[in-house]
């Protein structure tokens, strides 16, 4: 089977031969059937993000069921899957009391590499998945089924971008009807919190980007006001739409410091600035505690989320069928893995909202 592998920081994946182990207890293996490439795999290869060499990125997948092991009762060979970096072991603390995305295991990989290379050096499957593969072995808990329509280059989509776009506003921040919303950036996890902002009745919807062009796709997906940051002051103009009081919630999607910071100064009192977009991990962020104190802000992160897979992934497959969910608008192109570092230099460009490696 081929992988696409990262073995030098920066520099293109290797479109490879490997091996994947065999399907243990507890395991899945998945026939791939489309991996879409998310900005957490570019900050991966440029090296933004901490952790060991050679591996194979991609965490967003869908494909079929092609083995099970020992203890697997969710699902059954050709059962179509969304498979999610998101593990759980069912027994800690944090799963027990239904917040299986905190599980105290997620990062814990297997205990035998399920990738190595044809010479016999493991591979790192990353987020537990390593999806620019044609197969993936994967825990149980990771894998929850769709139903045969789903079409799978779109239910890959559900697996990290929209997922963390609108599960961070809907299960994370809980906003409700009438509440104002800020959603900084209009990427793909963006324009998804813009999604969930207005499903639950949220007004205004506020998007704010730099880019014109960006914030009439927001409008698209649902906000019912863009600011552009570049041309006007964007916290002045956000009070000028909230009567006065800034925002309810902001949700920074960017991974930049610097939007975060931005994003204080748009909270109102009592107002809530919600972290989503993973800056790189040498970034630290400086601010007075008194913009928090006498305003009552909170300053919070949501990741993946706040996600229960087998609760919310069938929601949001019922809301794309029920044409709540824009899913066919999100995808930018398509791309065989031949040409997955086209996808991801389009990706690391900012001209996409999600490309897909359809196999
Ligand atoms: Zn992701
Ligand atoms: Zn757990």
């Amino acid at each position: 089977m081929k992988a696409a592998i990262c073995y030098e920081l920066g520099a293109p994946l290797q479109v490879e031969e490997i091996d994947l182990a065999r399907t243990g207890k507890g395991q899945v293996k998945v026939r791939v059937a489309a991996t879409a490439v998310c900005h957490s795999d570019v900050h991966d290869i440029k090296g933004e993000l901490p952790g060991p060499r050679p591996f194979v990125p991609g965490h967003e997948s869908a494909g079929y069921v092609a083995e099970t092991g020992d203890g697997v009762t969710s699902v059954k060979v050709g059962d179509p899957v969304v498979v999610s970096l998101m593990k759980s072991c069912g027994e800690c603390y944090y799963c027990l009391t239904g917040m299986p995305h905190l599980c105290d295991k997620m990062m814990v990989p297997p205990e035998v590499p399920v990738m190595c290379t044809k010479a016999g050096q493991p591979l790192v499957a990353k987020g537990n998945i390593g999806g620019f593969a044609e197969s993936v072995l994967v825990d149980k808990s990771q894998v929850v089924k769709v139903p045969a329509e789903m079409p799978l280059d779109r239910a890959c989509l559900l697996a990290c971008g929209v997922s963390t776009g609108f599960g961070g506003v809907v299960n994370r921040a809980k906003v409700r009807p009438f509440n104002s919303v800020v959603v900084i950036g209009t990427g793909g996890v963006g324009i998804n919190a813009i999604q969930g902002a207005a499903y639950t009745g949220a007004s205004p919807v506020i998007a704010v980007d730099v880019l014109d062009k960006k914030l009439e796709t927001a409008r698209v997906f649902g906000a019912s006001h863009t600011v552009n940051a570049k041309s006007s002051d964007a916290a002045e103009q956000v009070r000028r739409l909230t009567a006065g009081r800034g925002a309810d919630f902001v949700f920074v999607t960017v991974g930049s410091v610097a939007a975060i910071k931005q994003g204080l100064t748009m909270a109102g009192k009592r107002g809530q600035v919600v972290i989503i977009g993973l800056p790189p991990a040498k970034d630290t962020l400086a601010f007075s505690p008194l913009e928090l104190i006498p305003t009552e802000r909170t300053l919070t992160g949501g990741f993946m989320g706040s996600a229960n897979l087998r609760i919310d992934i069938p929601r949001l497959v019922d809301l794309y069928r029920s044409g709540h969910l824009k899913l066919d608008e999100l995808i930018t192109a398509r791309y065989p893995l031949a040409k997955i570092n086209e996808a991801i230099e389009s990706t690391e460009r900012g001209d996409a909202l999600r490309n897909v490696i359809v196999f």
